[in-house]
């Protein structure tokens, strides 16, 4: 028989809970609204404190300066086909992993090499993040800066017959410093979105105009929908006459999967016969080209690098022929949206294009073989369809350079009153210490000198979600405990109905199952930093300049807490991610296509182009 209860329930100790439980709360939900099912088209709304935490560089600096102090890197060098360590002249390791052009076939090539270094994380697929320093091995001249409009009251009248003005105040709605450059080379009418700097100012180019203050440049791409491939037609005997169809027993298909190079073809030329179509929102432009008498290489491919990130002159040749032709008949589409606002009144349509500009220039790049064909005496050689650019012109000598205004930094000798704190280095080689400032205000502070060149500043790139705002998934088997997969994407967010528009990630939609990028364009045209950026730079020497955008109280406590524990963890990652050897080309790939300024069409082309 049981116990009769007293009625008042049960007055076990045991189910009574102890004070400091029951006064506990429950787990404690960020404040702002997070969906519980985040699908794509779910959005995150943070609070206004949450997102300024985010978007402080602050943190970034600290963990950058931590890693700094740890020497928390791993340096890459270079690897012979035996992996052995290459040495360099003094025979120290080769520190130079790769040498190439930026610009490559445009007629503007300017020679870059690469070094890296390797970070562990727990956070990637491949337990590792690159960081890559694209170093220019020459300093092009961009023009000269003649005047800096930052004035965001002024009105500034420009040019003559017909004179026009600059409104300060429009510029600083749309978040833009603009400068007159005189003398200005052509070069910089292929390097939007690059890094251009003087001698301590440097900033993100956004636009050009010409002299009208008219756009000096247009782009159009290719649409997915229909792709172009390009067709190039060789004689047949001198292909069966070479000693890699030789060694495959006669058989052409063994050229399937190899590149094919038009010597990275790319032409700058007048406008004349080109087909200009008129749209409502875009206009297009239709070219029909077939050149004979080109020269033609196949090339192998053993590295399973795509072609637009190595030199392509340092790859071995399977044939070549002076006697090639070839067809390429794209479309290309420019949307108006993007250019209209400096014509103001005027309605932009594809005749007044047409009228603006004088030139333009595409490119083939070397391309992926996908069949062959024998055709009489002759061997058709067609590429994997491509998403292509086109870039039209409206050339003049003086151009006004257009700069987001959150882009800017300065660069300065760290020296304080003249006096330099750091250890004297060797009085032949002296490398001094430089002083990094990212905190700059276009509008308030001085930037850009007038009188001085500008040029193409060297810049470091990182393969880490939070530089490129992409996350890059090559599923891992198992994580390091050898059991679980792990979803290494929980910590980033799903692209949402907030991502870019269909235009700017027409590419990148391509390779969706590899990338996914919530980059925004206020993040792709400023100065991109991440902790393991800024490591690198202190150890060039260069100090990056602690931020002034502070994360709240509350966070900086909790972050000081948590960095301890999480260097702790790092270092024992550390260990288990270097032992894996192979550098992983995706991410490899993706951080040099950053380096090389690559659009998005031409860095998903080149992660499509990659075999994994
Ligand atoms: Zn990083």
């Amino acid at each position: 028989m049981s116990r009769k209860q007293n009625g008042f329930g049960n007055f076990k100790v045991s189910s009574v809970k102890s004070v400091e439980k029951s006064l506990k709360p429950g787990k404690v939900g960020a404040p702002g609204i997070y969906p519980s099912d985040r699908r794509f088209g779910s959005s995150v709304t943070r609070t206004v404190i949450q997102q300024y935490d985010i978007e402080s560089n602050w943190a970034k600096w600290r963990k950058g300066v931590e890693f700094f102090y740890n020497a928390y890197w791993y340096t890459l060098y270079k690897k012979d086909t035996n992996g052995d360590v290459v040495l360099d002249g003094n025979g120290n390791k080769e520190t130079v992993l790769i040498d190439s052009k930026l610009y490559q076939g445009t007629g503007y090539e300017i020679d870059v090499k690469f070094s890296g270094w390797r970070f562990s994380s727990q956070s990637t697929d491949t337990s590792n993040h690159y960081v890559i320093k694209r170093t220019n091995t020459q300093t092009p001249n961009l023009g000269i800066i003649s005047q800096v409009y930052n004035d965001s009251s002024a009105t500034y009248t420009v040019g003559s017959n017909p004179t026009r003005t600059i409104s300060g105040a429009s510029n600083y709605s749309h978040k833009e410093i603009w400068i007159k450059s005189t003398n200005s080379s052509d070069l910089v009418l292929y390097s939007i979105g690059e890094r251009i700097r003087d001698s301590s100012t440097e900033a993100t180019l956004k636009n050009v105009l010409n002299d009208q203050l008219h756009p000096a440049i247009y782009l159009g791409k290719t649409s997915t929908k229909k792709k172009p491939t390009v067709k190039v037609t060789v004689p047949l005997s001198t292909v069966l006459a070479t000693d890699f169809i030789a060694a495959n027993d006669g058989d052409v298909q063994s050229l399937i999967g190899q590149i094919g190079s038009l010597g990275a073809y790319s032409k700058e030329t007048a406008i004349t016969s080109e087909t200009f179509t008129d749209h409502n929102y875009d206009f297009d432009i239709t070219l029909d080209v077939t050149e004979n008498n080109q020269t033609f290489q196949i090339l192998d491919n053993p590295l399973n690098l795509p072609p637009a990130v190595l030199d392509i002159s340092s790859m071995s040749k399977l044939y070549e022929s002076s006697a090639a032709s070839f067809n390429f008949n794209p479309t290309y589409t420019f949307s108006k949206q993007y250019y209209q606002r400096f014509f103001g009144d005027q309605y932009l349509t594809a005749g007044l294009a047409e009228d603006e500009c004088n030139k333009y220039s595409y490119s083939i790049m070397p391309f992926v073989i996908n069949s062959v064909l024998v055709v009489g005496n002759n061997l058709e050689i067609t590429s994997i369809p491509f998403e292509a650019n086109i870039k039209l012109f409206s050339d003049t000598a003086d151009r006004y350079f257009i700069f987001t205004d959150h882009s800017f930094t300065i660069k300065s000798l760290d020296t304080y009153n003249g006096v330099d704190y750091h250890t004297p280095g060797d009085p032949a080689n002296p490398n001094p210490w430089y002083r990094l400032d990212t905190d700059v205000d276009p509008w308030m502070d001085e930037v850009f000198t007038s009188g001085q060149n500008l040029t193409i500043a060297d810049v470091y790139c990182c393969s880490c979600p939070n530089f490129s705002n992409t996350i890059i998934r090559v599923p891992e088997q198992t994580a390091n405990d050898g059991k679980k997969i792990n979803n290494r994407q929980y910590r980033y967010p799903l692209p949402t109905a907030m991502s870019k528009i269909d235009f700017q990630n027409e590419g990148l939609s391509e390779v969706a199952g590899i990338v996914q990028s919530w980059e925004t364009f206020k993040q792709r045209t400023g100065f991109k930093l991440c902790k393991h950026t800024i490591a690198i730079m202190f150890n060039d020497n260069l100090k990056v300049k602690e931020p002034n955008t502070y994360p709240s109280l509350d966070t900086r406590l909790n972050f000081e807490a948590n960095l301890e524990k999480s260097m702790e963890e790092n270092w024992s990652q550390r260990n288990n991610s270097f032992k894996r050897t192979a550098l992983t080309n995706m991410e490899l790939v993706y951080t040099l296509a950053e380096g090389l300024n690559l659009d998005e069409v031409e860095t998903a082309s080149v992660l499509l182009e990659t075999k994994f």
